[in-house]
């Protein structure tokens, strides 16, 4: 199975992410966590990234296109991925979609966790990461609106939209999120 998750900061993709791959055997391809691990490790990508994350903003699509594309090479892609936190713009859907598209490999669907404004807010307010200051959140906020949120025409477009309220317990979105790839998972 070949998942995108797309959420806005704050609906929880990183909890369902976790729980998904373990259910499914998917490898867990996060675009944030390879990011923050750059960073950390002060690597020329994370030197890079550092100033656009700290700011809310979204990193230049050519440094994520090649992270992400290393990484689908690698060996444990092959029984099948989650893509969380990628793609976030339109030009990083329409790369993947080549790659994808050269190698055979088409997506099976993309999963949108959907969460009104205000529930983001309180819960991006409770979380304590570095970028979770109100004025980054509010940045980032508009960048999913701006960049990310025109994605979802696109894949419905290409009838691969699959939207799930990420409102509720972590148990109660699950079951919601089984219910749709459990058609895939046969
Ligand atoms: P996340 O943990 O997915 O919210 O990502 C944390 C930060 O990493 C984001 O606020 C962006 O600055 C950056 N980032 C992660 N994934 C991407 C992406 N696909 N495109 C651009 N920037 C990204």
């Amino acid at each position: 199975m070949r998942i995108v998750l797309i959420g806005p900061p704050g609906a929880g993709k990183g909890t369902q992410a976790e729980r998904l791959v373990e259910r499914y055997n998917l490898a867990h391809l996060s675009t944030g966590d390879m990011l923050r691990a750059a960073r950390d490790a002060q690597t020329e990508v994370g030197r890079k990234a550092d100033p656009y994350m700290s700011q809310g903003q979204l990193v230049p699509d050519e440094i994520i296109l090649a992270i992400v594309a290393e990484r689908l090479q690698t060996p444990d892609c092959q029984r099948g991925y989650l893509l969380d936190g990628f793609p976030r713009t339109m030009a990083q859907a329409e790369a993947l979609d080549r790659l994808l598209a050269e190698q055979n490999t088409p997506l099976h669907a993309v999963l949108e966790l959907q969460v009104p404004e205000e529930v983001l807010f309180e819960r991006l307010a409770g979380r304590g990461r570095t970028d979770d200051q109100p004025e980054v959140i509010r940045q980032r906020l508009a960048s999913y609106r701006r960049q990310t949120e025109p994605l979802l025409a696109y894949y419905a477009k290409a009838r691969l939209l699959e939207t799930i309220d990420g409102v509720g317990a972590v148990d109660d979105i699950f079951k919601r999120v089984e219910a749709v790839l459990d058609r895939f998972a046969a």
